[in-house]
């Protein structure tokens, strides 16, 4: 297990799983989120800013819900949704559906199996946990209606220590990528938001995947920067001395660098790089 701290678990109910997809998620008619809370508290998660974590007494990353009777109400739900039209399903926009917690209860492979049965048109899974891979055979059963986005900020440990000390370590979602490729998933790399990175990074992803999304505090958290600042994110790279990976512009510094490795057409900047 990947909680290496208390993390305040709860049993939830839920009326409904599928929410619309609006905003950064608009190319998606739904979004899907497994569980409600994330015990991997990375420090400048923006879901801190909004009102499932505002309206919580509790410090985001503490706590998560565990969806109870999640299948029974997606299966009713995605059936009437496919009735009505073509689904796109983001999974998922507010938690990572492979929190720790997933290995013992489930909730995310009972989705993907009914997933498997009626198939939404696409889907998209957003995550920074090997656990992933445990659902390889159902996420193949998906062929191209599916593709795993894995969360990459950076190559460097130290940095992922800093600003995420709660996820999973780099080379374990390295090999994630690898384990997926391997068995015909398709996959990108996300690098969102971007942390200093080494010149190395894009020749490490290089062998891993065919598509890169890069992003940043600017472009990706829903208030142009924002509610980074409220976060006090950028004070962090100060303690750092890395204040120019704090900037609107630092994005350029890995573009650049991603271009040696990859082409223009395999590199996509923020929202397009979550499209479906
Ligand atoms: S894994 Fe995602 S949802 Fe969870 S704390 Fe980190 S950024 Fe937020």
């Amino acid at each position: 297990m990947l909680d290496k701290r208390k993390t305040q678990y709860s049993n939830k109910t839920p009326k409904t799983l599928l929410n619309k997809g609006t905003g950064f998620l608009s190319g998606y008619t739904h979004s899907l989120n497994p569980y409600t809370g994330c015990s991997f508290a990375c420090s400048y998660c923006y879901v801190r800013q909004m009102p499932v974590s505002i309206f919580r007494n509790e410090e985001w990353g503490t706590w998560v819900d565990i969806k109870k009777g999640a299948e029974d109400v997606f299966r009713k739900e995605l059936l009437r949704a496919k009735a009505k039209g073509p689904v796109t399903i983001f999974m998922s926009s507010s938690t990572d559906p492979y929190q720790p917690v997933e290995h013992k209860k489930g909730i995310t492979r009972s989705l993907l199996e009914i997933m498997t049965h009626d198939k939404p048109d696409f889907l998209f899974v957003q995550t920074r946990s090997p656990l992933v891979c445990r659902d390889i055979d159902l996420l193949a059963k998906l062929g191209n209606q599916v593709r795993v986005s894995v969360t990459v900020e950076t190559d460097r440990e130290d940095i992922r220590k800093y600003f995420s000390p709660y996820a999973p370590p780099i080379p374990a979602r390295l090999k994630a990528l690898r384990m997926l490729a391997e068995a015909g998933v398709p996959t990108q790399a996300t690098i969102a938001p971007l942390l200093p990175s080494s010149e190395h990074f894009p020749a490490m992803l290089r062998p891993l995947v065919n598509k890169v999304c890069l992003d940043d505090y600017y472009m990706g958290d829903g208030s142009g920067g924002r509610r980074t600042q409220k976060m006090g994110i950028p004070a962090l790279y100060t303690k750092l001395g890395l204040e120019e990976w704090a900037t609107p512009s630092a994005y350029q510094i890995v573009y650049e660098r991603l271009k040696k490795c990859f082409s223009e057409e395999e590199i996509f900047i923020s929202q397009k790089g979550f499209e479906p």
